[in-house]
């Protein structure tokens, strides 16, 4: 699957499904727009397409997909914030009420940031934007420095979904909304090893089975 013949006839089978007349998620999803509850920050990485994974129907999850699911601070500089920009049109006009950041095994943008060392790179945009998990991979510097790699890479991976639950609290329109209660942040991992949703548990400060 994945040549554009392919996906051609994939798009005649879900054409077939939801525009049929037995099925009006469209005609609704049309007349009265879409109002997801859900706000999800996930990888790019072709294994953990949220709403295959989450078994999702179009117009439940608002998505938000780039390298490493991680979520930049707010910051005054002007620039082409893709992911803040869709935060906010998430949490400001669609009103989600829920904000997920879904964090993945076998994580190639972190195994970069390990392997990199967290070395500033201007020749490599993937570089760059995986300092924003920097705060994570030392963390696991210093808690498991000797650690196998697949230990280190599973803790980074973790602590990077922690760093982008810190940096969502540093925007005035999330953090309000969370302290008055209409917004509520999660951070979830997606073990691909074992087939596992993960969730953070903040008092237990560690992942456990969902
Ligand atoms: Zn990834």
């Amino acid at each position: 699957m994945g040549a554009p013949g392919e996906l051609i006839e994939g798009f005649r089978r879900f054409r077939a499904r939801h525009f049929s007349e037995n099925d009006a998620i469209y005609r609704h999803l049309v007349t009265d727009g879409q109002s997801p509850d859900v706000l999800i920050v996930a990888c790019c990485d072709s294994r953990v397409d949220p709403a295959i994974v989450l078994d999702c129907a179009p117009g439940d999850l608002f998505v938000i997909r780039n390298v490493a699911n991680l979520v930049p601070p707010a910051e005054d500089r002007a620039g082409h914030h893709g992911t803040t920009a869709a935060l906010e049109y998430g949490v400001r006009i669609l009103h989600v009420k829920h904000i997920i950041v879904l964090g993945h095994a076998q994580c190639g943008g972190i195994r970069t940031l390990l392997t990199t060392q967290g070395a500033d790179n201007p020749n490599s945009f993937i570089d760059d934007w995986m300092r924003l998990a920097e705060p994570a991979r030392q963390e696991v510097e210093r808690t498991l420095p000797d650690a196998p790699p697949a230990i280190r890479m599973r803790a980074c991976e973790q602590h990077a979904v922690g760093v982008s639950l810190q940096n969502l609290m540093t925007f005035p329109w999330i953090r309000e909304r969370v302290e008055d209660g209409s917004l509520t942040l999660h951070g979830w991992y997606f073990d691909i090893e074992n087939g596992q949703l993960l969730g953070y548990n903040d008092t237990a400060h560690g992942f456990e089975k969902l």
